[in-house]
Parts: structure tokens; C-alpha cells; sequence
């Protein structure tokens, strides 16, 4: 077994859980407080981490890119982490498991080089969310950028907190076993393969996630922006792109739905719904969708297993496109509720 000095575990947990440079976050467990230290992230600071004596939280959204993401589980019920690791790993992507501090888990992606766009890998995590049903787990970053209204970003707990690795808390487990600690932390880490942007790319295209153009700018997205080739069905780009005339509700659910499978975090998709609200010119003198009947459709569709696009719904129809492939697909083999659902 190799013998480590302090150097090297500080070296090694920097090429991890390194963010922004001149400020980190604390957690006083007196006070069961967190707040910011504005002071660069010196090995001082790593170490008394490493000892147990401070928390290091990371900023991890460097400009807008980073170099590890993680889906915080806020509970202690470790069948949906077990289920992340699984449906990343059939993307190729590994995921790790670290149990925190006090309750739940937080699941880890590590990138290689200098890091990839944060925007990707968030894509990415919230495709995979929504596929184990939990698009509303929180993702750090909780951005795409920093930019003149996100400062920092918020922060996260680093694993390994001295004080609490003799508890099995901050520690990586087996994702087979969550019950089984990793006996060598540092082996664990040193034996961790990096995902590459090249690999984000892939699954972006292959899943049709975004067009690749609009993820390699530096332009900060604004909602409707953000979902024009987000693997909607032509109907639903239709009705985002246009507003709709009638059936605002029903729209507002089956748009919801199709966020939702398209990975879209909850309230990405109310500020989606919401600035399409603006667009819809209702007939006959009625008044446009609430926030509040918005809010209600949304919650509706992320709360509930709901699936299907709503070919058949007379509200839909009016804006299917014969060329869609889900539309071919029913067509040719099922019909199309079955394919749907
Ligand atoms: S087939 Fe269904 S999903 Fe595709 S455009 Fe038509 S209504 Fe939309």
C-alpha cells in the first residue's frame, strides 16, 4: 500500500474540488450555520478541511466552466443515487456516490482537463434526473455562468471532512452497496475516470438534447432561448415559438410535460411557460393563462408520471407535424398513446 503524505492528499483532493479560487463556503456545526469566506482557497484551507477542524465548501462554476457537478439527494433513501449511477453509466458516464454530512447523498461527476461548460454537463444531469423521475433534485452549480447578477454561484460541501470520515459521513460508498464505505478514500479518488466534454457532446446529439452551436457560446441563455432544439416534438416548439389561441391549460400541461422529458429542471421550465404565457392571444375576449394556473399545469405534470406528449388531445393536433419521428413511429407500428407512454 502506498503511503501518502499530506502534500499529496491535499494535491490530489485540489484536482477534484477545485471552483473559484478566492472564496469558499464553511459550515459551523454549532451553529448548524453555512455561510461565504471571501479568502483564497489556500492549502491551509484544504487541510484544515482534510483534519476536521473547517468545512471547505466549493465554489464550483469557474466563469462557465467546471470540473465536477453533483445531484444532491436530500434524503436518506438511497435507491434514487443507486438509480443515477446506473442510468448515467448507460451513457458511459461514471457517477459517485458520497454520503453526506447528515442525511442523504450527493452523486459526483468529474471532468477531465480544464473542466467542460457547465451547461452541458447540466443538460446532461438534469436528462439523467429526469429519466429516474427526479428532475427536481438540486444540481451544483445551480448555473450555467457566473455572470454581473451570479457572483459565485453557491456553494457545496466537499466530501472528506476530517471530523466526520471516522462516522462514515463525507465519504465515497460502493454505488453496488451504498452501505459499504471505500476502505482507501485516496485510491477511490485516484482511481476515478474522468468524463470528457467530447463524451457531453455525444450524448447531447445522440439524444438530441440542444443543438451543439447554441451550448458552445458564452451568451447567457434566456429561457425561451434555452429550449429552441431541446428535443421537443415539433408541436411543442410550435406552440412555444407561436403561443396558441385556445386550450391554454391543456398546452401548458403537455408543454410541461415535454420540458420535463426533455430534462429540464422545474423552475427552468416555469420561466419557459411563463414568458410563453406572454405570447398566447387567446379568441373570443378570454384572458391569458395566470402565473398561478402556470404554476398549477407545471407542478401537475413535474409532481406526477405523466409521459406522454398528447397526440390524440384535439388541443395538440392542430400543431403536429407529419414529419415528427415519434409521429411516424406510432404510425408505423403502434398506435400512438402506446408509443407514447
Ligand atoms: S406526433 Fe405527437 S409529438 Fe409529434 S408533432 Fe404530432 S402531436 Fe407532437
Amino acid at each position: 500500500m502506498s503511503v501518502r503524505t499530506t502534500q499529496t492528499k491535499i494535491e490530489l483532493f485540489r484536482r477534484f474540488f477545485t471552483g473559484l479560487l478566492h472564496v469558499y463556503g464553511t459550515y459551523d456545526t454549532a451553529s448548524q450555520r453555512a455561510h461565504q469566506i471571501k479568502a483564497p482557497v489556500t492549502d491551509a484551507v484544504i487541510l484544515a478541511h482534510l483534519q476536521g477542524r473547517q468545512f471547505y465548501g466549493v465554489y464550483l462554476l469557474v466563469k462557465n466552466k467546471i470540473r465536477a457537478i453533483a445531484a444532491d439527494f436530500d434524503d436518506n433513501d438511497v435507491s434514487a443515487p443507486m438509480e443515477f449511477v446506473s442510468a448515467a453509466r448507460v451513457y458511459d458516464i461514471p457517477a459517485h456516490i458520497e454520503r453526506s454530512k447528515s442525511k442523504g447523498y450527493h452523486v459526483w461527476i468529474f471532468f477531465d482537463g480544464d473542466g467542460v461548460l457547465a451547461s452541458k454537463a447540466r443538460l446532461v444531469v438534469y436528462r439523467i434526473l429526469a429519466e429516474i423521475e427526479k428532475p427536481r433534485t438540486e444540481v451544483f452549480p445551480k448555473q450555467d455562468s457566473l455572470n454581473t447578477s451570479v457572483t459565485y454561484g453557491n456553494f457545496i460541501n466537499a466530501p472528506l471532512f476530517g471530523a466526520m470520515v471516522p462516522n462514515e459521513r463525507t465519504v465515497f460508498v460502493d454505488p453496488f452497496d451504498p452501505s459499504k464505505v471505500h476502505p482507501d478514500q485516496w485510491a477511490f479518488l485516484e482511481g476515478i475516470n474522468r468524463v470528457t466534454e467530447q463524451l457531453l457532446d455525444d450524448v447531447i446529439e445522440v439524444n438530441d438534447l440542444r443543438g451543439p452551436t447554441q451550448l458552445s457560446s458564452d451568451r447567457e441563455p434566456t429561457p425561451s432561448a434555452d429550449v429552441r432544439c431541446y428535443g421537443l416534438p415539433p408541436c411543442a416548439r410550435t406552440m412555444l415559438a407561436d403561443g396558441v389561441a385556445a386550450n391554454q391549460r391543456v398546452a401548458c400541461f403537455r408543454l410541461a410535460v415535454g420540458l420535463k422529458r426533455a430534462g429540464l429542471p422545474f423552475d427552468s421550465a416555469l420561466a419557459v411557460l411563463s414568458d410563453w404565457a406572454t405570447r398566447n392571444r387567446p379568441l373570443n375576449g378570454k384572458k391569458n393563462i395566470t402565473k398561478h394556473e402556470v404554476t398549477a399545469q407545471a407542478a401537475c405534470a413535474y409532481d406526477k408520471a405523466y409521459r406522454a406528449c398528447g397526440c390524440e388531445d384535439p388541443a395538440i393536433q392542430p400543431f403536429c407535424d407529419s414529419t415528427c419521428r415519434i409521429n411516424k413511429s406510432a404510425t408505423r407500428e403502434h398506435p400512438v398513446r402506446e408509443a407514447l407512454s
